[in-house]
């Protein structure tokens, strides 16, 4: 089964939008959304729930009022501030508590309830592109990682369940914790860019974050028009580093259009941009077939076959 992960360096890059077209452009596969934090996968692919079940996750202090005996032992030691004194009553802010016990048990008078944290709901879903697994935290909530991992955990049974061979994802932007939880033993990850400096630097980031978990890894430039000089330093980069290019491609205002009525640009419009992606699409499947594999011990492309196909 192969597990192909499109993530960005950064927010802004189009990452979820090519990762819908992708969605729509494949087939017998599983559409995983792993930005967690952020998710709106949904926002295009209106799935419709046929399942969804809380995310439980760690703990949280309660303090019950009516057997506090007002100490202060829990203020002093909660290191995270979270503990809170008003008027007398003492509280706990849930969104500070880190739910390490502490003050549960140096209280004296037992006052402390510890009971799990409710930090989210996942989701099993119909879309029309196929099923998908998603997922929402509540504001605030930390826990993406596990959250991230609980999902890839649940899209895996349901490729096997419905005898799918491929999971896309899309993942969180960045190189935090959801991130490397959503890197480890995939297929394929497909970094989405912008030609910017910032974008440069947050790439070769998330690339570096990609050769440290030896996991394969391609490019695409999004907007690649914007600057072509700061396009022409990212695929220096991409050859130098042993980065598969899958493509670049220029700014399309149809992307905005094609969300704004929840449609993938690849069934939104029929054009230069979509046969682009399209090739782009075509390009990813084929980094996968066995020949094509990458060094095992690098991470990286043995060979620039991709780059040979640009124009
Ligand atoms: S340690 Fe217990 S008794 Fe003391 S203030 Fe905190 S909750 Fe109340
Ligand atoms: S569980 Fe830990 S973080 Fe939460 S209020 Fe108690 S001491 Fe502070």
């Amino acid at each position: 089964m192969n597990e192909i992960l499109i993530i960005s360096g950064k927010g802004g890059t189009g990452k979820t939008s090519l990762a819908a077209a992708f969605a729509h452009l494949a087939e017998n596969h599983v559409i995983c959304d792993l930005d967690v934090d952020a998710p709106d996968m949904h926002l295009i692919l209106k799935p419709e729930n046929t399942k969804s079940v809380d995310f439980i996750s760690g703990h949280e202090a309660k303090i019950m009022e009516d057997q506090c005996e007002s100490c202060g032992t829990c203020l002093e030691m909660c290191k995270y501030g979270a503990v809170k004194n008003e008027d007398d009553r003492y509280f706990i802010d849930p969104l500070k508590c880190e739910g390490c016990k502490v003050c549960v048990e140096f209280c004296p008078a037992r006052a402390i309830d510890f009971p799990d944290r409710h930090c989210g709901r996942w989701f099993s879903s119909d879309t029309r592109f196929g099923p998908m697994i998603h997922a929402q935290l509540f504001p605030g909530e930390e826990n993406s990682g596990l959250l991230v991992s609980l999902l890839r955990k649940k899209a895996k049974e349901m490729a096997r369940e419905k005898r799918l061979d491929m999971i896309l994802s899309d993942g969180t932007p960045g190189i935090g914790c959801p991130v490397i939880a959503s890197l480890s033993g995939i297929s394929l990850a497909v970094i989405v860019t912008e030609p910017t400096p910032s974008g440069r630097h947050d790439l070769e980031r998330v690339a570096e974050l990609c050769g440290h978990f030896k996991v394969p890894a391609g490019i695409i430039i999004n907007k690649c028009d914007l600057n072509e000089k700061e396009a022409a330093t990212i695929e220096a980069f991409a050859s130098e580093k042993g980065f598969a290019l899958f493509g670049k491609l220029p700014h399309d205002p149809a992307i905005t259009r094609a969300m704004i009525n929840a449609q993938a640009i690849t069934e939104y419009a029929d054009n230069a941009f979509t046969k682009q992606l399209t090739e782009i699409w075509e390009r990813i499947l084929q980094s996968l077939k066995p020949d094509n594999k990458p060094n095992k011990q690098s991470g990286f492309f043995n060979t620039p076959f991709i780059k040979t196909k640009i124009s």
